[in-house]
């Protein structure tokens, strides 16, 4: 049955009909036809039941005059009135008809065709027209019209049925005439489904031809023939299309332009490290006899190099991990204090070697769901940073709360600050306040990046708050309960 069904859906008339200029296309055609059926049948139909109740209408007429004239001349005991019989036949010859003339025994006096008289007849009809109701039948099938009329003797003021006329007429005639406008209906609806066809063709394609020309524009873009805004305002939707699309690209401009100056910084940052141990390499071997000291000066100024490539890598490869996209989270209910106090113990040495006091405080005990790892790392940057960007003698202070909703760790410090214009920087991957400083702490650049993105993926929020020369204040805040989407 799945089979079959997708046989159907993969048909070409299938495909065809899944096209919206089709549909419409077939809409606007129904749309033409029914108006046609409904024009044929309902005037056809009401031609043939007017016409034939015209014709009855008009035989019952003649029938009830003669019918009087038959008791004037006595003409059920006596048939052979010549008045009565030339009105008969007349009557017949009209309207290619048939008249009997039956009796109250039921006997046939009168057959304008001469050849029932003598005959007894009984229907339904006769027996009821006796009693004085009279009828009128079309038989459709039979083509004719059968009128049955009483005949009825006046007597002072009493009215008496003494027998029955029974006529039938041809409808001959009335079916020619219905055939022939039958005829010219059928001629004028093919001419006007024609028209319907030819109309319905021509808005179809005109309708559709925006959607043509946006998909057009699309295409010369996407094929890179054209870097142009689509604008198409023939509809309110092609316009919205439209917009969308130049969005789209606007946004892919951005992200291509934002990848182009990643992979360039990135050539950058790992050429400086190579190009500063190309050149003390070849100092070394371009001199003879260089002395041990320098040697041994050289290769450690090499492996800080090779330090510093090292970690540029390792610096790239959790950025690529942090991305907000990526589902690779390894979420966990962690003790917050003690994963602080762990860091804090981490990077004491960091502190002491910089003369920078590190002072932790926290206001509640704090369990939350977050990735062990990827927390560590962006909260270690925010201290390492506070002791990086410190003065002698100065102090850093990590302080953590929580309400019934997020845990807030506030990293603060006596350091240089950020000046106001690099504030809305300092997140951007290898921007760095002041180039050689940070190259001289051994500041990749990308700390804050990976910082940001890892907050970000807990759905968390990162805001900074710095005076330059006084110090710098660092919020994160991140829900005690993991939202996964
Ligand atoms: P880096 O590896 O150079 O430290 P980051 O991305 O961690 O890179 O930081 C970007 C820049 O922001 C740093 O180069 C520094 O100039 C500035 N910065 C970050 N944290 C602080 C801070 N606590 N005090 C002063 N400046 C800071």
């Amino acid at each position: 049955m799945a089979k079959l069904w997708e046989n159907i859906k993969k048909a070409k008339l299938f495909k065809s009909f899944r096209s919206l200029k089709t549909r419409i296309f077939c809409i606007i055609m129904v749309a033409g036809i029914i108006p046609c059926v409904m024009l044929h049948f309902g005037t056809l139909e009401r031609y043939l039941d007017n016409t034939v109740s015209v014709r009855t209408t008009e035989v019952q007429t003649q029938v009830k005059i003669i019918a009087d004239h038959l008791i004037t001349y006595n003409y059920l005991l006596d048939n052979s009135n010549e008045v009565v019989n030339a009105e008969l036949a007349q009557l017949s010859n009209l309207y290619d008809g048939r008249v009997l003339i039956i009796d109250s025994n039921m006997k046939i006096i009168k057959d304008t065709y001469g050849i029932s008289e003598g005959k007894t007849i009984i229907s339904e009809d006769i027996v009821k027209c006796f009693k004085g109701e009279g009828a009128s039948n079309h038989l459709e099938e039979k083509g004719y019209i059968e009128i049955v009329v009483p005949i009825e003797e006046k007597l002072e003021d009493k009215a008496r049925i003494v027998g029955v006329m029974l006529t039938s007429v041809s409808t001959d005639s009335i079916m020619s005439g219905y055939e022939y406008i039958q005829g010219r209906l059928f001629l004028l609806e093919i001419l006007a489904l024609v028209v319907v066809f030819g109309i319905d063709y021509f808005i179809s394609r005109k309708m559709f031809k925006p959607f043509e020309k946006i998909t057009d524009a699309i295409n010369e873009v996407k094929n890179g023939f054209t870097d142009e805004q689509i604008n198409v305002t023939d509809y309110i939707e092609t316009e919205h299309i439209g917009d969308a699309f130049n969005q789209m690209m606007l946004r892919m401009k951005v992200l291509d332009d934002s990848r182009q100056e990643f992979v360039a910084n990135v050539s950058h940052e790992l050429k400086t490290p190579l190009a500063s141990m190309k050149v003390l390499a070849d100092s070394l071997l371009t001199q003879e006899d260089v002395p041990v000291e320098m040697y041994r000066e050289f290769m450690t100024d090499i492996a800080e190099e090779i330090d510093r490539e090292n970690k540029i890598i390792t610096d790239l490869l959790s950025l690529v991990k942090m991305t907000r996209t990526s589902p690779d989270m390894n979420v966990e209910l962690i003790d917050i204090n003690s994963l602080l106090e762990l860091l804090l113990k981490r990077l004491g040495p960091l502190a002491i070697r910089a003369d920078v006091k590190l002072i932790f405080e926290s206001c509640r005990p704090v369990s939350a769901e977050v990735d062990e790892v990827k927390l560590t790392l962006a909260l270690s940057n925010l201290v390492e940073n506070a002791i990086k960007y410190n003065n002698k003698g100065g102090w850093v202070k990590v302080v953590l709360d929580a309400d019934y909703q997020c845990f807030t760790v506030t990293v603060s410090d006596s350091g240089i600050g950020i000046p106001q214009e690099s504030i809305e920087h300092i997140y951007e991957r290898f921007y760095r306040v002041d180039k050689s400083h940070s190259r001289e702490i051994g500041g990749t650049g990308l700390g804050l990046a990976i910082t940001r993105n890892a907050v970000l993926m807990h759905r968390g929020s990162i805001t900074v708050n710095s005076e330059e020369g006084k110090g710098t204040t660092f919020t994160v805040k991140i829900p005690l309960t993991y939202i996964s989407q």
